[in-house]
């Protein structure tokens, strides 16, 4: 059984589906997918990502505010924050974290709101979910300061080797998403290869950023077979162990999750 760790259900393109979620869903746990974790990115989205883990026993969801979604000059309220942590289904915070590539102009308000967020890991014990893109040693130093207890995830993780050691190091988990299968991307491969078994989750970032033979189609949760599939080939290791080995991993990450029991 695979989980995808990471996609955004209320965004996806259905036309391949006929426009049912439903049958999306069906379609990826027709190809083992037997969890998903639905990621919030806004104020306005929270009530749709959690509507969807009340809907289906196999999503849970995340609440947070993405770096580029943030309103200018105005970081989130950790008021509002904690009263949206305070679901049974929202198993996690995020996706949270500094995007220097896109608005290096808002570097302030994303730190501010990453602070934020990590404030509320501390008083929730939930995990974080983190997104960092060109942001490399602004992110250490804010998880460094942070200290917290529990771990976290750097999702859909394009660094190097370096800055995932250094992300290991701190205690936290690396996912991979489709992005492993694009040809120029060998630096994340050498990633792919190095992370040690116990830390390694998978996701699809669905609808963003489908994995080769899918690309530049919209991306679906059934994919996170396909990206599993090639890293398993990069770690010389076979699906089923590297299917069987990430889905106990999201299981140790995200506790609150309600990842059915392993067959
Ligand atoms: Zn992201
Ligand atoms: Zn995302």
């Amino acid at each position: 059984m695979l989980v995808d760790s990471h996609c955004h259900l209320d965004r996806l393109d259905l036309a391949a589906h006929g426009g049912s979620l439903d049958a999306a869903l069906d379609a990826a746990r027709a190809r083992g997918v037997g969890h998903f974790l639905c990621i919030g990115v806004s104020a306005e989205n929270a009530a749709q990502v959690k509507a969807l883990a009340e809907r289906y026993p196999d999503v849970d969801c995340s609440v947070g505010i993405h770096p580029l979604d943030l309103a200018p000059g105005e970081a989130p309220a950790l008021d509002w924050l904690l009263g949206e942590l305070n679901h049974p289904q929202v198993v996690a915070i995020g996706e949270t974290g500094l995007d220097y590539h896109y608005e290096p102009e808002a570097a302030e308000l994303q730190q501010a709101s990453f602070r934020l967020h990590l404030e509320a890991a501390q008083v929730t014990g939930k995990p974080v979910v983190i997104h960092t893109r060109a942001a490399r040693a602004d992110t250490l130093t804010l998880l460094r300061e942070a200290a917290l207890p529990q771990a976290g995830v750097l999702h859909c993780f394009t660094e190097d080797w370096d800055m995932a050691k250094a992300a290991l190091d701190l205690g936290y988990y690396i996912s991979l998403s489709g992005i492993v299968t694009f040809r120029n991307a060998d630096a994340l491969r050498d990633v792919a290869r190095q992370v040690p078994a116990d830390r390694l989750l998978v996701e699809t970032d669905s609808p963003y950023l489908a994995p080769i033979p899918h690309r530049g189609k919209s991306n679906l949760p059934e994919y996170v077979h396909d990206v599993a599939q090639f890293i398993a080939l990069v770690r010389g290791e076979s699906f089923e162990q590297l299917s069987a080995q990430t889905t106990e991993n999201f299981r140790r990450l995200f506790p609150l999750a309600r990842v059915r029991a392993a067959s």
